[in-house]
């Protein structure tokens, strides 16, 4: 598709090959594995920040914002593990990350700040822009939000919120995750209003130094709040609640264990699946190995489970595994892990089993919520001076107060994928519509798959699906050209 640029009523229409919807970490890998691709390709991506490649996860500023996994396993190139490793060596060598001396370990095993592992996305797709010059590829961030979408024969027309229209061969929602849910209780009762960012170190200096904080959820965000707030100096309590009480498990670098699923394929329910694992546990302990290696070992096959399974068998998955999963799968960067460690050892952080139940009235400079401790039938008033809500993503599209995914929906264009987590879509992300029928030209990657694949959020992840679709995206290309 020629480059054009025309008027059509108020709004201006781009043309493109491949238009891509938000440019965090997917739809800038989606780019680039294009770009390295034969073939000649217009690509523009639509993302309201000023930067590609970062979106919520690698905007990170404070040093202490780490990956969740060390350097071997945050590679964004799924042909070449050591891919990050090389990068940072580089990077590190040229003056880069001074910090990372104080660690005495190698490379490989250090755990990057994310700002600096966008940088490291930000460099692979500057190298794809300029391989793909060379078959006059081109990848352009158009700055703007996507608002509506809509479906002709032979092309996809998006509308951004400043009335700009582009129009596409195809287009892919690359849109993430979108912040915590809410309930209409909280939303009335103003939490987010209320509640600091958790990665907001600037904003944490404003706290008096003593005062206590209240935490909304135990997992990895609240590692990261933590860390801002030791940053930010603060000394005083930090009480954290959450439905199960559980804390993210420190992560190790555990050795191989055998891929004990890819030799039984005939597991399917979580039960079966749960009971397999921890017999794999006991025997990786009982010969002194890390209960870690095994687990390890079932993250390939989680999205291939999750495929199969029934929903029944989701929704028991959901309800009795995923705590455990999310503490257990979803691991702390050591050194995140050492600091919530020291303070709880410390008695300054205590983490509760409570669910929040909403913000009740209380005096200037102090800030009440309700909650309910697991077990006990009432509610408790608990006091702080502050409030963080590190509670989570809302994966339900048909809550996610946003104008495309309410366009999408209100259009029929999308359904709710398994258990509303994200959207429907076909193992090649090809989107359903309302109907259940695959779009030609609408897919998608990366969060809004949740549903489809349970993991479909982390680097690695990430990297396999834009590669794959990268591919299948250029196939189409040829079919619809020839
Ligand atoms: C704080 C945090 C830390 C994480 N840490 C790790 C980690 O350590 N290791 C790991 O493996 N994974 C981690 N993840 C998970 C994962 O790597 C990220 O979620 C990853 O950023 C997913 O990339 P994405 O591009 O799909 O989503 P996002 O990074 O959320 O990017 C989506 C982009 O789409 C844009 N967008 C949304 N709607 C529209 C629209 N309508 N129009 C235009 N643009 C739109 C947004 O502005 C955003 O920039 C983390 C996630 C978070 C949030």
């Amino acid at each position: 598709m020629d480059t054009a640029l025309e008027r059509q009523g108020s709004g201006l229409i781009r043309e493109a090959d491949i238009l891509i919807i938000g440019g965090g970490l997917s739809g800038t890998m989606l780019a680039a594995q294009l770009l390295r691709l034969p073939g000649r390709r217009k690509v523009l991506i639509v993302e309201p920040r000023s930067e590609l490649g970062r979106g919520e996860a690698y905007s990170a500023v404070e040093l202490g914002h780490t990956l969740n996994g060390n350097a071997a396993r945050m590679s964004v190139d799924p042909d070449n593990a050591d891919d990050l490793t090389q990068w940072l060596t580089a990077f590190i060598e040229a003056g880069g990350w001074p910090e990372s001396d104080q660690q005495h370990v190698p490379i490989s095993e250090l755990f990057p700040p994310r700002g600096i592992f966008g940088l490291y996305v930000q460099q692979r797709l500057a190298e794809a822009r300029e391989l793909g010059t060379q078959n006059g590829s081109t990848a352009e961030h158009v700055r703007g939000e996507a608002v509506d979408l809509r479906l002709a024969d032979d092309a996809v027309m998006v509308t951004l919120a400043d009335g700009q229209v582009l129009r596409g061969g195809f287009a892919v929602l690359a849109t993430g995750m979108f912040p915590a849910a809410r309930t209409p209780q909280t939303e009335s009762s103003g939490l987010n209003a209320a509640a600091l960012d958790p990665w907001d170190v600037a904003a944490m200096r404003q706290l008096d130094p003593q005062a206590t904080v209240l935490i909304i959820g135990s997992g990895l965000t609240m590692v990261d709040a933590v860390v801002s707030l030791e940053q930010a100096g603060h000394r005083g309590p930090i009480e954290v609640f959450s439905r199960h009480g559980l804390l993210p498990h420190v992560r190790r670098q555990p050795p191989a264990w055998q891929d004990f699923l890819a030799e039984d394929h005939s597991l399917r329910s979580p039960r079966q699946l749960m009971r397999a694992l921890r017999e794999q546990c006991r025997q990786a302990q009982a010969q002194g190995i890390d209960w870690q290696a095994p687990l390890d070992t079932v993250r390939a096959h989680i999205g291939r489970l999750w495929n199969q399974a029934s929903d029944v068998q989701r929704r028991q998955f959901v309800r009795h595994v995923r705590p455990w999963w999310e503490s257990h799968h979803h691991r702390s960067p050591p050194l995140s892990a050492e600091l919530v460690a020291r303070l709880h050892g410390e008695g300054r952080l205590r983490i509760q089993a409570a669910s929040f139940k909403g913000l009740v009235e209380s005096a200037e400079e102090a800030l009440g919520i309700r909650i309910c401790r697991r077990g006990e039938a009432g509610t408790t008033v608990v006091q702080g001076a502050a409030l963080i809500n590190s509670s989570g993503i809302e994966y339900d599209w048909r809550r996610v107060a946003r104008p495309l995914p309410q366009q999408l929906l209100a259009r029929g264009l999308i359904q709710p994928g398994p258990l509303a987590l994200g959207i429907a879509a076909r193992a090649d992300g090809a989107v359903l519509d309302a109907e259940g029928n695959p779009a030609d030209r609408l897919f998608a990657m990366g969060p809004p798959l949740r549903g489809m694949w349970w993991e479909s959020t982390a680097v690695t992840d990430v990297a396999s699906q834009a590669k794959a679709l990268a591919g299948r995206l250029a196939e189409l290309q040829v079919l619809a050209s020839g």
